[in-house]
């Protein structure tokens, strides 16, 4: 299976999979982008994707649905337009021959999905290179075992998020542990990559658990700057929310 990108909106990622001349694609929140690459390489498009309701991610089911016979995954708790296969979590899936698991992981929305491919993880609005979504509906403890769900996967899965936010994800990632070297290292990588047009994603999760301060919720750099942000204890989920909060009024 090869993953490449389909740019959409100001700073959407859509990913597109394919095996020969069959597709599938994640959170097309928008068709036209789609319908052209799908058209440009001659691809046939068989499955959608949906990690969660918001229209960035799913807007374009409809149009691609009605030029193609598509089946649609999507969580069976959110409103999905066209959606044919229902999913909460838990299950496995064919994607293109091979076995994708599908993760209930609640808190950017309640119904979030995360497709977890051999060596591959599409976290739509979850997991974002050097941070995380934001908490639309879910609360802090929800979102915090979502995070530690993905960080149980190995290291070198790639981490396939839904938007371009890594730049502005590590200068709050900075203030957070300014001394973290890998992080240090990171900034430099990623606006090389940013200045030469190039995607900062995907990341790796060894990379992010490594710099994201999300993911990093029981080092004591990140447990310090939660307590002096307000966290109510050293506890992993009041840290995560009180760096979750001070995130929203960087
Ligand atoms: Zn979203
Ligand atoms: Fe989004």
């Amino acid at each position: 299976m090869k993953i490449s990108f389909i740019p959409a909106f100001k700073d959407n990622y859509i990913w597109l999979l394919t095996q020969g001349k069959r597709a599938f694609v994640v959170d097309p929140g928008d068709a036209a982008p789609v319908i052209a690459r799908l058209h440009a390489d001659d691809l046939t498009l068989e499955g959608i994707l949906i990690t969660h309701h918001h229209a960035d991610h799913q807007g374009g089911v409809g149009e691609l649905a009605a030029r193609w016979q598509v089946e649609v995954y999507a969580p069976g708790s959110e409103s999905i337009a066209g959606c044919t296969r229902p999913l909460s979590g838990g299950e496995q899936i064919d994607v293109l021959g091979q076995p994708v698991e599908v993760m209930a992981v609640p808190g950017h929305t309640l119904g979030h999905l995360a497709y977890v491919a051999p060596g591959a993880l599409f976290c739509g609005d979850t997991l974002f290179g050097a941070g995380c979504g934001r908490l639309f509906e879910g609360t802090p403890a929800q979102m915090s075992a979502s995070l530690d769900r993905f960080a149980a996967l190995p290291d070198d899965t790639r981490v396939y998020c839904a938007h371009e936010y890594t730049e502005m994800n590590l200068r709050f990632a900075l203030a957070v542990e300014p001394q973290n070297a890998a992080l240090l290292a990171r900034v430099e990588r990623v606006a090389a990559l940013r200045a030469a047009g190039l995607p900062s994603v995907p990341s790796t999760l060894g990379d992010e658990r490594a710099t994201n301060p999300f993911l990093r919720t029981s080092a004591p750099a990140v447990i310090e700057a939660g307590l002096q942000q307000g966290a109510a204890s050293r506890d992993k989920t009041d840290v995560f929310a009180a760096i979750r909060a001070w995130r929203n009024s960087f």
